[in-house]
Formats: C-alpha cells, sequence, structure tokens
C-alpha cells in the first residue's frame, strides 16, 4: 500500500483578473507515493506544486477528490496527519529572541514531545550553532534548522517545499546530503523543485506537473527514456563508394 495517495486532487482558486471566475490550480491530480521513496513534484512557477502540498499537510482546504497519508483519510484527520508529518515551508518566521536550542524544544512541546534539541541540531549538522538565533544564520543553515524544527515529531513522512531555492552551490550541495541522509534512515521524502539537477540527483521517483495536471511521472530514468529527444545522430563517415566497396569488396572504377 503507498504511503500517500492521491485520488483526482482538486483545488480552485478565483482568477486574478476576475474574482468572480475560478480556475483549478490543481485539477484532479492521482498520484501514489512508496514507503521510503524520495518523490519529487517538478515543474514550473505556478504548476501547483505548493498548492498540492498544502492539502496534502492539511494547510489548505481540498475542493475535490481525496488524500491520504499512511492510510489517514488527510480531510476527516487533519490532525491525526499532522503528528505522523513533518512540514518545511518556503519560508519560515521565528520567534526572534530565542536561540535554536529554546525554538526546537518549544517545538517539541507542542508536539508534547520530549526531545533532545543537541541531538537534532547534529542531525542538520548545525550543533556549533545551538545558542545564535535564527536571524544570524545564512540561508543555507536557515533551511537546515527549518528541517530540523520538522523533525522534532519523528515523521514518517517530510514536506519539503523548494529547499534549496536560493542558496549557494555549497549550501545545496549539504542540504541534498541531509535529505539523503533522511531518507536511508527510512524516511519517506516528498520535495517541490522547479531544479531538474535537483530532482534528477535526489528523487527515486518524479512526477511533471503543469497548469495543475501531472503530465508525466516515472523514474527519472524511464521519464529520460519516454521523453528525452534522441541525441543527434552521429555525422556520416564515409560515401556511396564505401558502401559499394564494402559489398562487393572491389572499388567502382578499378
Ligand atoms: P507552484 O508551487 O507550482 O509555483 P502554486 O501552487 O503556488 O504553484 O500556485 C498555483 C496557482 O494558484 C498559481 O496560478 C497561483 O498564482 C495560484 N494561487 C496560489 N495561491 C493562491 C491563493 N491563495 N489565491 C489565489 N490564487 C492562488
Amino acid at each position: 500500500m503507498p504511503i500517500i495517495a492521491l485520488d483526482k486532487l482538486t483545488k480552485r482558486y478565483p482568477l486574478p483578473d476576475n474574482k468572480s471566475e475560478t480556475f483549478l490550480a490543481v485539477d484532479g491530480v492521482s498520484l501514489s507515493i512508496e514507503k521510503g521513496e524520495v518523490f519529487g513534484i517538478l515543474g514550473p512557477n505556478g504548476a501547483g506544486k505548493t498548492t498540492t502540498l498544502e492539502m496534502l499537510e492539511g494547510l489548505n482546504d481540498i475542493d475535490g477528490g481525496s488524500a491520504s497519508i499512511d492510510g489517514i483519510d488527510v480531510q476527516s484527520h487533519p490532525y491525526k496527519v499532522k503528528e505522523i508529518i513533518g512540514v518545511q515551508l518556503q519560508a519560515n518566521e521565528y520567534f526572534d529572541n530565542l536561540s535554536l536550542v529554546e525554538l526546537l524544544v518549544l517545538f517539541g512541546a507542542l508536539y508534547n514531545r520530549d526531545i533532545d534539541p543537541l541531538e537534532l541540531l547534529g542531525k542538520v549538522n548545525l550543533t556549533e550553532k545551538a545558542s545564535a538565533k535564527p536571524a544570524n544564520l545564512s540561508g543555507g543553515q536557515k533551511q537546515r534548522f527549518s528541517i530540523a524544527c520538522a523533525l522534532v515529531n519523528e515523521p514518517k513522512v517530510l514536506f519539503l517545499d523548494e529547499p534549496t531555492t536560493g542558496l549557494d552551490p555549497q549550501a545545496k550541495r549539504n542540504l541534498w546530503d541531509l535529505v539523503k541522509e533522511l531518507n536511508k534512515a527510512g524516511m519517506t521524502i516528498v520535495l517541490t523543485t522547479h531544479n531538474m539537477e535537483e530532482a534528477e540527483h535526489l528523487c527515486q521517483r518524479i512526477a511533471i506537473m503543469d497548469h495543475g495536471k501531472i503530465i508525466a511521472s516515472g523514474t527519472p530514468q524511464e521519464l529520460i527514456l519516454e521523453y528525452a529527444p534522441e541525441p543527434p545522430a552521429a555525422p556520416l563517415h564515409g560515401n556511396l563508394e564505401d558502401v559499394f566497396l564494402a559489398l562487393t569488396g572491389h572499388a567502382l572504377r578499378e
């Protein structure tokens, strides 16, 4: 049984220039994600990736269709679902005057969990920043800290919305390593990205989304084989005379 199942999931928003009309931001998306996968939703801006994740996370109402995580229906049991998922948002706001350790203890308390903040910071490679404030972290460190926050409830499924957008190449690599480590330890990870390299590097399977629809899905290899154009044919070597020679064993004019 897949750990995440979406069945014709749909979201309507008002049209920006005519609020009395709506459009389908997510247009009947059906997907199955298996336990232990890193699954990527790849698509251009406005494709509907974030809205899809928000519906799975219980942060946005579902207008049609259904979704379940670990067999729990997202719409009827949003709080049960929140207990088993970790959510890293595109931009996070924190209380300015708390340190990383204090914030993690606070998030743990919200989940009724007695967590070890230093162990969590160790997982995301931020031990030496334990007493720093989030405002004093670099972009990559902030992203890793927001993942630590998403891990306080030891989630079965981790959602990452464009986790490396805006990061420099080294910070991006560090975050990729973290995603791979978490996945190796058994966590199912669903991420959105518009970075092809990221999708190819991290994801076992990918769904490509455009205009609210999944237009293709599969392993990177399957997608390349099915959709990438063939490389241009190798330039022709030789000429018809060579063909004749090969076929007959002698030249046309001796
Ligand atoms: P992506 O994450 O792929 O960039 P989004 O899910 O953020 O796409 O957005 C999908 C579409 O829905 C876009 O056209 C976006 O402008 C629109 N949209 C997103 N959020 C809202 C909202 N709260 N109200 C109205 N339209 C929205």
